[in-house]
């Protein structure tokens, strides 16, 4: 599998071309970052490989030509553009920028019309499973559970609840018919009165340096049922990114997500 990369020199450009040059099956042909300090230098410097005899440039276009794949983690208006040359040029497509409003999200699916593209804010193999496994539990423990989501971050993050708590209270909100606009509780203070049978809570906990934490918790009278993730490092969402990019080389032209790499729907 020939792979470029897409915001080449940002924290997770680096650890994915890391983990690219590790892999026996993957050819790095590309490396593209509009930071000019990292333009000319060879991406084994980047990553502290050496020489790779791959230089990092500033323009897509050159690149597709050579790769089979693009992988874009980068920013919302780059992917933006990224979507729109791989749709022109039939490359497919992995995607793992966050932050996309509803409008650019259309537009990317516009973009990505006519190529294989795998689409997905969260990357992690064990987060993917977190969202079958939660999906399955509210399914089969309904609505007699009282159902709550924890998570917990480093004390720099500037969100919350986190993409991830969101994406779960919507799956447990699908799953149970149960809109969030009128059962999504985020916090509780004072007197609140007893807790309504529909709720989902979501709580956000912020503190040090923890990478990134989510709990689901499922109470009745009697018993708690938890699933938890906790990642270690941002190698979880890097290790999921390979993956991926095997599976939209091989696909037909469609959107994914990573519930589709890992037969999880
Ligand atoms: P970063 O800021 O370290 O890296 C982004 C890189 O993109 C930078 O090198 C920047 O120069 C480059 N860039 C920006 N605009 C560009 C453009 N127009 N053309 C070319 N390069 C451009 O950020 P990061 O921590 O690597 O995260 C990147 C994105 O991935 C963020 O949106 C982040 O939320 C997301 N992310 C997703 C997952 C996941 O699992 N899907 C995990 C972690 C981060």
């Amino acid at each position: 599998m020939k792979l470029a990369m897409f915001g080449a020199s940002g924290r997770m450009g680096q650890h994915i071309l890391t983990m690219a040059s590790e892999a026996d099956d993957i050819e790095i042909v590309g490396a593209v970052d509009i930071d000019t300090a990292v333009q000319g230098k060879d991406i084994g410097e980047l990553i502290g490989k050496g020489t790779l005899g791959v230089t990092v440039t500033a323009d897509l276009g050159p690149v597709l030509g050579k790769a089979d794949v693009l992988i874009d983690f980068t920013r919302p208006e780059a992917s933006l553009i990224s979507s729109e040359f791989c749709g022109k040029s039939g490359t497919a497509l992995v995607v793992g920028t966050t932050g996309l409003s509803d409008s650019q999200q259309e537009q990317l699916k516009k973009n990505v019309a006519g190529i294989p593209c795998v689409y997905a804010p969260n990357m992690s193999m064990g987060v993917n499973l977190l969202f079958k496994l939660v999906k399955d539990a509210a399914a089969i423990l309904g609505e007699d559970y009282d159902i709550e989501i924890t998570e917990i971050h480093h004390r720099f993050k500037k969100d919350a609840p986190s993409g991830t708590a969101k994406r779960i209270a919507e799956i447990i909100a699908d799953t149970l018919g149960t809109p969030l606009s009128e059962y999504g509780v985020y916090g509780r203070e004072g007197i609140t009165g007893e807790r309504g049978p529909k709720e989902i809570g979501v709580h956000a906990i912020r503190t040090g340096d923890v990478v990134g934490e989510h709990t689901v918790t499922f109470g009745t009278l009697g018993e708690r049922f938890e699933l938890t993730h906790k990642a270690h490092s941002r190698d979880t969402f890097a290790s999921g990114v390979l993956p991926a990019a095997r599976f939209a080389i091989k696909a037909v032209p469609g959107l994914y997500d990573m519930q589709d790499v890992l037969g999880l729907k």
